[in-house]
C-alpha cells in the first residue's frame, strides 16, 4: 500500500527487489545497479528537467543522417570518446538507438542485402546468448543465426566481434576475414573500469550503451559509431520503420550523465576523486574481482578465468582486467549443469549453454548491488 501510494505521487520504480540473506539472489541479467551508489554521490551533476513543452517533435537535426539523434548527445558521446580514447570518432557518423539493442538489429538489417539466400550471422562461442535470439525471433529473410564463428566455413557473412567480450571477458579480434564478410563490433564494456584501454578502436561499425558505460540501462540508450555513410543511412532506417526515432527524454538524460562523466575528468573543480566514474567503476570492480577469487578459492569447487593485466593509454597506468561478468565453471566431478546446481542453492546464473557453451559453466553478473554481491560470495564460499 506505501509502494502504491508512492507511485500514485509519481515515485519511480526501483528496480529488483532490496534482499535478505535467506533471498533468491538473481544474477542472471547483467542489471548495472551497481552504478546507483556513484551516481546517488554526484548530487545535481547528473540532474535534468523537461519542461512539458519541450521534446515534442519527432525531429532533432533534420540536417544528419541519423535526423533524430539530439546534438547535445552527439557532442557528449565524442567528448566521452576523446577523453577515454577507447574509439576513433573524427570521420565517424554518430548514430542514436534504443539500447545498443536496437542499433544492432538495425546494422544485421543494413549489412544484408535483399538477396536469395538470408545473411549468415555469426559470433565466437562462447558469445552473447542475445546475439541468436535477437537474430532469429522475427525469422526474417534477410539474415539469420549461424552459430560459432570458429567453425563458420562460408565466405558472405556478418561477424559480431564483442570485446571484452560477454560472457567471458576476453579481448577479442575478428576470426573470419573474407573480403565479402563484415563485421559488427560490440564495444559496450570497452571501459576502464573493465579493462586497460590499450587502442583506439576505428573499426567500421562499433557499438556502445549508458547501460554498461555508466549504469544507465533503463534509459536505454545506446549509439553506433559508423564510418559509412550508406551504412549509417540503413542504420537510421531501420531505427525509423521501427521506431520512428528514440525517446528525445532519454537522450537528453544520457547527454546529461555523459557530461558529468567528462566533465569530472576535464574541469578540475568538479574532479573530486568520488565523481569520477572511471576510478570508481575500476575500484570497485577490482574489490569484487578479488572477493570473488577468495570466494572460489575457498570453496575448491570454482574455477574462473585467469586475471590478465595491459597498460590503460586512459589511467596511464597497469591496470587488470575486471569483467563485468564472471564465467564461473564448476569443476565438481557429479555437477554436469552448473546453472541448476547453483539454482539449488538460491543462485540464479545463466548457462553456459545459452552462450554456445558446456553447462558446467555460468555467466554471474558483477554489476548488482552490494547486499545482493555480498551474499552472493559468501553463499559461493560456502558451496563443497
Ligand atoms: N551488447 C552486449 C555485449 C551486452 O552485454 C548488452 C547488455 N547486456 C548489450 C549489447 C545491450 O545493451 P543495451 O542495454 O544497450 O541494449
Amino acid at each position: 500500500a506505501t509502494q502504491e501510494k508512492a507511485w500514485a505521487a509519481g515515485a519511480p520504480s526501483t528496480g529488483k527487489p532490496a534482499v535478505t540473506p535467506e533471498s533468491v539472489i538473481n544474477l542472471d541479467h547483467g542489471d548495472p545497479t551497481m552504478f546507483e551508489e556513484f551516481w546517488r554521490g554526484t548530487g545535481a551533476a547528473a540532474e535534468i528537467v523537461i519542461p512539458g513543452w519541450q521534446t515534442m517533435s519527432y525531429f532533432s537535426d533534420v540536417g544528419n543522417v541519423c535526423w533524430f539523434l539530439e546534438p547535445g548527445l552527439d557532442h557528449e558521446v565524442r567528448r566521452l570518446h576523446r577523453l577515454v580514447g577507447n574509439a576513433a570518432v573524427d570521420g565517424y557518423h554518430v548514430l542514436v538507438g534504443t539500447g545498443s539493442t536496437q542499433l544492432f538489429m538495425a546494422a544485421l538489417y543494413a549489412l544484408s542485402p535483399p538477396a536469395a539466400a538470408p545473411m549468415s550471422v555469426v559470433s565466437t562461442a562462447p558469445y552473447y546468448s542475445s546475439y541468436p535470439a535477437v537474430t532469429d525471433f522475427l525469422q526474417s529473410g534477410l539474415f539469420r543465426w549461424a552459430g560459432d564463428a570458429s567453425s563458420f566455413t562460408g565466405d558472405t557473412y556478418i561477424e559480431l566481434v564483442c570485446s571484452p567480450n560477454n560472457p567471458d571477458g576476453t579481448i577479442r579480434e575478428a576470426v573470419l576475414s573474407s573480403a565479402s564478410g563484415v563485421a559488427v563490433h560490440d564495444l559496450a564494456y570497452y571501459w576502464p573500469q573493465y579493462t586497460a584501454i590499450t587502442k583506439r578502436a576505428d573499426h567500421d561499425i562499433m557499438l556502445f550503451t549508458v547501460s554498461k558505460s555508466t549504469g544507465h540501462a533503463g534509459t536505454r540508450i545506446g549509439w553506433a559509431l559508423v564510418k559509412d555513410r550508406d551504412v549509417a543511412r540503413k542504420m537510421t532506417k531501420f531505427i525509423e520503420l521501427n521506431t520512428i526515432g528514440v525517446s528525445k527524454d532519454s537522450q537528453l538524460r544520457a547527454a546529461t550523465v555523459l557530461r558529468a562523466v567528462s566533465d569530472a575528468y576535464e574541469l578540475p573543480a568538479a574532479g573530486e576523486e568520488h565523481r569520477r566514474l572511471f576510478d570508481y567503476g575500476r575500484r570497485k570492480m577490482a574489490e569484487r574481482w578479488s572477493m570473488l577469487r577468495e570466494a572460489a578459492a575457498a570453496s575448491g569447487i570454482f574455477s574462473l578465468p585467469d586475471e590478465t593485466s595491459g597498460y590503460c593509454n586512459f589511467t596511464k597506468d597497469m591496470a587488470s582486467t575486471n569483467p563485468a561478468f564472471a564465467w564461473l565453471r564448476c569443476d565438481r566431478e557429479d555437477v554436469e549443469d552448473c546453472a541448476s546446481f547453483l539454482r539449488g542453492h538460491k543462485i540464479l546464473t545463466r548457462s553456459g549453454s545459452q552462450f554456445g557453451a558446456d553447462p558446467r559453466y555460468v555467466r554471474v553478473s558483477m554489476l548488482d548491488r552490494d547486499d545482493a554481491y555480498d551474499i552472493f560470495v559468501k553463499r559461493l564460499a560456502s558451496l563443497k
